[in-house]
């Protein structure tokens, strides 16, 4: 509020002054000014206004109005009343409230309440809550609410952790600094070993690197060789000639899983089954001896195996239980990664089924393997020492293009075993015939029926003989199956 000087004196605007009223000086001109005056000096009052101090030229001033201020009033009011005069002091604050005065207000609502806790006037000018019957503060009632709504969240098993409403087990494993994971609870060391991690020293390394690390070394230390390492998801591979074919190896490893699992429905997320398998690649034959003597017999547990691997001349094996593994010895101009597509071939089907498949089917589906991802098939696990019996045939057998011509042929001349034999034959009884024709007819029931051959290789795994889980699915006997292969054969080759 501004106040102006006119002529000797000081004009006030008063309005709005209410809260300091007081004295009221009636000045000569018919204007009035309302403040208290706190003292005289010289010629003038000193009046104190809302908003600071003012002298007034007494010659100015006509009448002075001397007023109680209204905290004085109240003072005065209050000793009239009898302390228990419940309706005066209902007044009372009313009149405080007319005034702005708060506190007293306040004050003498107070007095009411103590007096008679339940009236409902003086408790609602309060502020109030009626909780339960009861008057409370808002801030009790806030307090209050809050209790009730504690004791409601812990009968249901609830506890307050960190600003939130959680289960009481959840807030005793917090507390405990376990972590929850995948719906459990772990220490925060587990969690990093459910992360794929594990320690080495006080350093958190991804599991792999440990794997592949400790590989190196045992190569090393076993073998006296250095060889290179790749870990992926489902396979190790261990390579004597560098680290970037290992890692390319794997890779095409992993994609035959992939393509496997999708061939079958198989839902990794869903951990429908887990495969980890080694694959060894070394570049001679007595590092192939020494690797069966030192690596090999931790993963194949059969003597009679071993002694089969370990034959004079040996140098390759695939093992699929209990422990898939394989190991061979790379040739010039080898189509290594061919060679891993036929071995992961053997590896997915046995691992799957867990059963022994007839060796048809496990050649056949190997070499489909191969010539699905790499357009040849020149892995032989048969063990005959000449394929097919005859020199025309076994040179046919390096080129993946005469298998076609070489099948057709044998359906042409009505040469091809049939499958009522070929089903009972073992490894080594396999021709090249027999393993063109395998390849043959599951690149067939793939191409064609492939939910039908999903569902024959889901009757062998559940312990199906191979003709009856084959009528299961296809309603076939064997006798059907050739004829059916052999009709696409004339019009697909
Ligand atoms: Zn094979």
């Amino acid at each position: 509020m501004r106040l102006r000087s006119g002529t000797g004196i000081i004009l006030a605007l008063v309005a709005g002054a209410a809260s300091l009223r007081a004295d009221i000086l009636h000045l000569k001109d018919g204007r009035k000014i309302e403040g208290k005056i706190v003292e005289e000096e010289g010629g003038n009052y000193v009046v104190k206004l809302k908003g600071g101090t003012m002298k007034i030229a007494k010659k100015d001033v006509s009448r002075v109005e001397a007023r109680k201020l209204p905290e004085e009033e109240f003072q005065g009011k209050l000793a009239a009343l009898k302390t228990d005069d419940i309706p005066g002091l209902m007044g009372l604050a009313t009149w405080c409230k007319e005034q702005g005065l708060k506190k007293e207000e306040r004050e003498v609502l107070g007095r009411i309440v103590r007096l008679e806790p339940k009236n409902e006037e003086a408790n609602l000018a309060l502020g109030n809550i009626k909780v339960n019957g009861e008057w409370v503060s808002p801030s009790e009632a806030k307090s209050l609410k809050e209790k009730a709504e504690a004791a409601e969240k812990e009968a249901q098993g609830l506890a307050f952790y960190k600003g939130k409403w959680i289960p009481r087990e959840d807030k005793e494993n917090l507390e405990k600094g376990l972590v929850l994971h995948d719906g459990k609870w772990l220490t925060p060391e587990q969690l990093k070993e459910s992360q794929g991690l594990v320690k080495i020293g006080d350093k958190w390394v991804p599991k792999s690197e440990k794997v592949r690390a400790e590989t190196v070394q045992e190569f090393k230390d076993k073998l006296k060789r250095d060889a290179a390492c790749s870990v992926s998801e489902h396979f190790k591979v261990v390579h004597v000639n560098g680290q970037e074919i290992a890692d390319k190896l794997a890779q095409q490893a992993e994609e035959c899983y992939k393509y496997f699992n999708e061939l079958f429905g198989l839902r990794e997320t869903k951990k429908h089954w887990t495969l980890t398998a080694d694959y060894y690649v070394v570049d001679s034959d007595n590092l192939f001896k020494d690797f069966v003597d030192t690596i090999a017999t931790r993963y194949v547990k059969d003597k009679s195996a071993i002694d089969w691997i370990k034959r004079p001349g040996s140098d390759d094996f695939h093992n699929s239980k209990p422990a898939p593994i394989a190991c061979h010895v790379l040739k010039a101009n080898q189509d290594e990664e061919g060679h891993i597509c036929h071995i992961a071939g053997h590896f997915l089907l046995n691992w799957h089924t867990s059963v022994n498949n007839p060796d048809w089917l496990v050649e056949g589906f190997a070499s489909f393997m191969e010539v699905k991802f790499r357009e040849a098939s020149r892995v032989r696990c048969s063990t005959r020492a000449t394929y097919g019996g005859s020199a025309k045939v076994a040179e046919k057998a390096k080129d993946f293009a005469a298998w076609k011509d070489l099948v057709k042929e044998s359906v042409l001349d009505k040469q091809d075993t049939p499958m009522l034999q070929m089903k009972e034959y073992d490894l080594n009884r396999l021709d090249f015939e027999h393993l063109s024709k395998s390849w043959s007819v599951v690149t067939f029931l793939i191409t064609e029926h492939k939910d039908k051959f999903v569902k024959w290789i889901e009757g062998i795994k559940k312990g199906e003989p191979q003709d009856r889980a084959l009528f299961l699915a296809f309603n076939w006997k064997v006798e059907e199956l050739d004829d059916a292969w052999r009709k696409w054969v004339k019009s697909n080759y």
